[in-house]
């Protein structure tokens, strides 16, 4: 199912598929290339044609070996479509899933070339803003290095920024992938370099746990923990490329290294770390509660459960324990309360919470029903009294709300 793109492509092969369209194994006038097509239903799209503009200008002047050159942008009729190297082997998500967690030397070796990759293009103005395995291929072609892995390269500058540039987009939209926000952005600061590499330490992470550090559940509430969380070691982490990962996930931009210098120390691991097999970590206690009756084992969770820290909200603070505390502050409606949630998300289980459908969980929920009907009897018993007084005083207030109060100019 070949396909002309333009004068001087073809598109012949399905490669990969991303948001806005698919990704096609083509041909050209020098040879095999990755032509990404935008979807035509698309087309008219004005915000996603300005994404492949933008992608093409971003990495205009920017060729680095760790970055996918993008070598044209075709306009032909329906069809925009942008022109880029090819790479043969896998984006790093594939690989992730496939291996579930890869051995710290293969992880390093991968981020330190991303790393790399993002230094020549923050040298250049550009902010990839969209760092995520997603965003890596692996080049298996290209000759293995020092821990063991092809040479990554990061592709996909769709939402990236040029620094400085008009905004493109309002303060108030959020662009990136929940999981790898930095907390600057949630809180509505201008992107800068550092938010690519809060992203790419939490890729690091992820490669080494298997999962993100904020990740899971409502994508509100992944936002919230970027600001208000902090991530505890992994278990059988080294020391020192731990201190790294915190490093580079420091809620203040500033704290954060450097891309390149993130590379180098990065490499300067790479020694200690052959051979290291990947970390024996479990997946953290944090998943969509159970339903009643489902299996639960032996109860509580196992050993060595990743938990994740809490930052006050307040400085100097306590951490609250309770991790739920800013979820829960909503009125309950009547259906809730008589236990039959209907049409509402169910929030993710805080660490040590009892499992819905447990004899504790029955009992805790008795107890707060019995604690609400005491609050809404107090307060039906509130507004009887204020009734009483606003119509014992009715008499002799003078009428509000009514048109005619206002004084006829003279
Ligand atoms: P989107 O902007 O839609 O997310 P991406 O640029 O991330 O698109 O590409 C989607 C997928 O297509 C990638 O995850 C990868 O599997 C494949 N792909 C993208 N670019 C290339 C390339 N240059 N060479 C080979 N495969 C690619
Ligand atoms: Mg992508």
């Amino acid at each position: 199912m070949a396909r002309k793109i333009g004068s001087r492509y073809t598109a012949n092969q399905i490669l990969g598929r991303g948001s806005a369209g698919t990704v096609w194994l083509g041909e050209g006038p020098e040879g095999p290339v990755a032509i990404k097509l935008l979807r035509e239903d698309l087309a008219s799209d004005q915000e996603l044609v300005g994404r492949f503009v933008q992608e093409r200008t971003a990495l205009l002047g920017l060729d680095h070996p760790n970055v996918v050159s993008v070598r044209d942008l075709v306009v032909d009729g329906n069809d925009l479509a942008l022109v880029m190297d090819l790479v043969r082997g896998t984006d790093l998500r594939t690989r992730l899933d496939r291996e579930r967690r890869l051995a710290p030397g293969a992880a390093v070796a991968i981020v330190a070339d991303v790393a790399d990759g993002l230094a020549a293009a923050h040298a250049a103005g550009v902010v990839h803003r969209d760092v995520k395995p997603e965003n890596v291929l692996l080049d298996m072609q290209g000759p293995l290095g020092p821990g063991g892995s092809h040479p990554a390269l990061l592709t996909d500058f769709g939402v990236a920024k040029l620094i400085d540039s008009p905004r493109r987009t309002r303060a108030t939209k959020i662009i990136g992938t929940p999981d790898y926000l930095a907390p600057e952005i949630v809180e509505g600061l201008p992107p800068r370099a550092a938010v690519d590499i809060y992203a790419l330490a939490t890729v690091l992470y992820e490669l080494l746990a298997g999962f993100t550090p904020f990740g899971g559940g409502h994508p509100g509430a992944v936002l919230r923990r970027h600001v208000t969380e902090t991530v505890v070691p992994l278990p059988g982490i080294p020391e020192e490329l731990w201190q790294l990962i915190v490093q580079c996930l420091a809620k203040a931009p500033a704290s954060r290294l450097r891309a390149s210098e993130l590379a180098a120390r990065l490499r300067e691991q790479l020694p200690t770390l052959a051979g290291m097999a990947p970390l024996d970590v479990d997946e953290p206690d944090t998943g969509p509660a159970r339903e009643p009756g489902e299996a639960t084992g032996s109860g509580e969770p196992a050993v060595a459960r990743v938990r994740r820290g809490a930052v006050p909200l307040v400085p100097g603070a306590k951490p609250d324990s309770n991790r739920d505390t800013h979820t829960s502050m909503r009125v309950p409606g009547p259906d809730e309360l008589s236990g039959g949630a209907r049409g509402t998300a169910r929030a993710p289980r805080a660490a040590g919470a009892p499992r819905p459908g447990s004899a504790r969980h029955r009992a805790m929920a008795r107890r707060r029903r019995i604690t609400l009907g005491a609050v809404a009897v107090a307060l039906l018993a509130a507004i009887g009294v204020g009734a009483w007084l606003a119509a014992s005083g009715d008499d002799d207030a003078a009428p509000s709300g009514t048109s005619s109060s206002a004084p006829a100019s003279p």
